[in-house]
């Protein structure tokens, strides 16, 4: 069953400082998904923090956190069908070595921590990141 969802996007620091963002959004909206909201901005490290607070036990989790907040960011609200699964396709493997053809990670990815977006992983998880984001 198809329905209408709402997904958070971000791409990341390595992604914007190569000017890469226009060329993102495009693919976004190729591949049928509608820009709901969009800002870019800085955070500071205590908000990374809490935004990846679910990989707070893993061993990269204090460089991820320091890579986010690191330099600006576009964080967008994304609308399409299946957005939560069509944008985790459209993005890609989390290690660009390992993405697919045409995929954002396979054609911007630097590295698995500079892999130029974040994408919400779950309708429950879309929900509480745009709250973090956009305060919905
Ligand atoms: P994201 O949450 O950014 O959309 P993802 O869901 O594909 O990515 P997660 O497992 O949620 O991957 O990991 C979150 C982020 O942590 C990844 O995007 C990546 O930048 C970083 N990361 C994941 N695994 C590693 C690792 N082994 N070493 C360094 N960084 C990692
Ligand atoms: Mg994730």
């Amino acid at each position: 069953m198809s329905k209408i969802e709402q997904t958070l996007s971000i791409i990341k620091p390595d992604a914007v400082e190569r000017n890469l963002d226009g060329q993102i959004k495009e693919m976004f909206v190729s591949n049928g998904f509608r820009i709901i909201k969009e800002k870019k901005i800085q955070i500071d490290k205590s908000e990374a923090e809490k935004f990846y607070k679910v990989h707070e036990t893993k061993p990269f989790y204090n460089e991820l956190c320091t890579y986010l907040s690191s330099g600006p960011i576009v964080v967008m609200k994304l609308e399409r069908e299946n957005a939560i699964l069509a944008n985790r396709k459209l993005m890609g493997s989390t290690n660009p070595k390992d993405a697919e053809e045409g995929t954002i990670r396979k054609k911007f990815g630097l590295s698995i921590d500079k892999n130029s977006v974040h994408g919400s992983d779950s309708l429950e998880n879309a929900n509480i990141e745009l709250d973090f984001f956009f305060k919905i």
